[in-house]
């Protein structure tokens, strides 16, 4: 549909292709928010006057750097370190920290990018930012996790300040991680920052809720687009890829609100639990023992696991994606349409192909993007942002209500926005488009 594009979007994207050649995830995360701003450009020319397109898609600033650490053999290792800021028109830039091999500057810039947005429709003062390394903290002992987090912050907490630039967890970072990066930050700049990191223990700063945040948002912002056309969650059947955080909190929400969650799985295969899968065996397995999910089903009879499999052969009415990028092609998506799906939202960053969302809503399917649907954890970073700042801390019932608050308004940003550019339904533009407004708004009245 290029050719119906207005014609900044067309020039901002070929700016960005010819700038990052070599980076297809951020290009493909780019090209599906620039696809849904054509309408925006029309009703607001000062976007396009102002250049407004090109300047989000060019990250403020970019670092790079390396990080030697030794292994419990004493041998040295290297490996780079990225952070990206990408926007800080709304507020200190803000995001997870990702630690897989998979990391590259393209995979953060893309991560980056989708954080603006989401970032923005939160409703809070965050900005956009993501950062990470291409170590593999599998099979790490604990003591190998210290000694590179230790070597990660020496040196990027010159980068970073609770007004400045404020990372949380991501994958392969959890609270363990942000723990070691905290002391390092500490001793390193002899403050006690609270507002510097998010994610923290319970006992120094931590908010309560953190933990379970992204999943819980998930399955809430589920439930409201479910009950926004008449439908409800209770009584469903739900299959969720991954397990890890996300994909965690996410079947204990699902259950909670009387759906059965029946399969779940890792990069070694999946598992299917017709019972219900039972959230305390599997945290029990990923949280505690750190093991891997086949583990799951040699302890729980009503369970099998199939090694190398796609969770996507599983028939469900609602798919939560809560892996990694690009997990859920078009063929796993048109399976998804034959065996009756009706929702899928996505629980990771990016986790559908550009063709299998298309394949989803062509079939009429509720399509809910990670920017709006698993904006839940970055809330939550704020709420904690926001307790630090008060020197205070909120029960548990407290930080659920206001996130459950948020996740509402999220919902209805994107819903109210994609029905005033005349796309019911179409919750892609919707969250593009409300995200989008409030970024450019800002940038415009704060001048170049
Ligand atoms: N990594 C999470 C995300 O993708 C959370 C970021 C944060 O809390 O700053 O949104």
């Amino acid at each position: 549909s290029a050719d119906v594009h207005h014609p900044g979007v067309r020039s901002a994207f070929e700016h960005v292709v010819r700038r990052n050649p070599d980076e297809p995830e951020f290009q493909q995360a780019v090209l599906e928010v620039l696809d849904t701003l054509s309408p925006a450009l029309v009703k607001h020319p000062e976007y396009d006057e102002q250049r407004i397109l090109e300047r989000v898609c060019e990250p403020e600033r970019q670092i790079i750097f390396r990080v030697p650490w030794r292994d419990d053999q004493g041998r040295v290792h290297v490996n780079r370190g990225f952070r990206v800021e990408f926007n800080g028109a709304l507020g200190p830039y803000k995001g997870g920290l990702r630690f897989h091999p998979s990391v590259n500057l393209g995979v953060i810039k893309f991560l980056g990018f989708e954080q603006i947005f989401k970032n923005a429709l939160t409703g809070m003062n965050i900005g956009g930012g993501k950062g990470g390394s291409d170590f593999d903290p599998k099979g790490r002992s604990d003591t190998e996790i210290e000694r590179f987090c230790q070597s990660f912050m020496t040196e990027l907490h010159r980068h970073l300040g609770e007004h400045t630039d404020v990372p949380a967890g991501d994958i392969g970072v959890g609270a363990r991680e942000i723990g070691y990066m905290f002391g390092q930050y500490r001793r390193l700049t002899n403050r006690w920052e609270a507002g510097v990191l998010t994610g923290k223990g319970l006992e120094w700063g931590g908010s309560l809720v953190r933990t379970e945040a992204t999943g819980y948002g998930l399955v809430m912002f589920t439930r409201r687009m479910l009950e926004n056309v008449g439908k409800d969650l209770d009584g469903k059947r739900v299959v969720v890829s991954g397990s890890g955080n996300v994909a965690i909190y996410a079947v204990e929400k699902a259950q909670q609100l009387g759906a059965t969650v029946v399969a779940c799985s890792d990069s070694g295969g999946y598992i299917v639990d017709e019972a219900g899968l039972d959230v305390a065996l599997l945290k029990q397995v990923k949280e505690v023992e750190r093991a891997r999910i086949s583990t799951y089903a040699e302890q729980r009879p009503s369970a099998r696991f199939v090694p190398g499999g796609d969770v996507w052969e599983v028939p469900c009415e609602i798919a939560l994606p809560c892996a990694t990028q690009n997990e859920l092609d078009a063929d796993a998506a048109s399976r998804l349409v034959r065996n009756g799906v009706i929702a899928v939202a996505e629980g990771a960053n990016m986790p559908t192909t550009p063709k299998a969302v298309k394949v989803l809503r062509e079939a009429g399917v509720l399509f809910a993007p990670g920017k709006a649907a698993n904006a839940g954890g970055v809330a939550t970073s704020g709420l904690e942002m926001q307790q630090n700042s008060l020197r205070t801390s909120w029960t548990f019932e407290q930080t659920e209500a206001a996130l459950a608050g948020v996740m509402a308004d999220i919902h209805d940003r994107c819903r109210d926005a994609a029905e005033r550019y005349d796309a019911p339904g179409d919750y892609v533009l919707g969250a593009n488009v409300a995200g989008f407004e409030r970024v450019a708004g800002a940038m415009l009245a704060q001048g170049l």
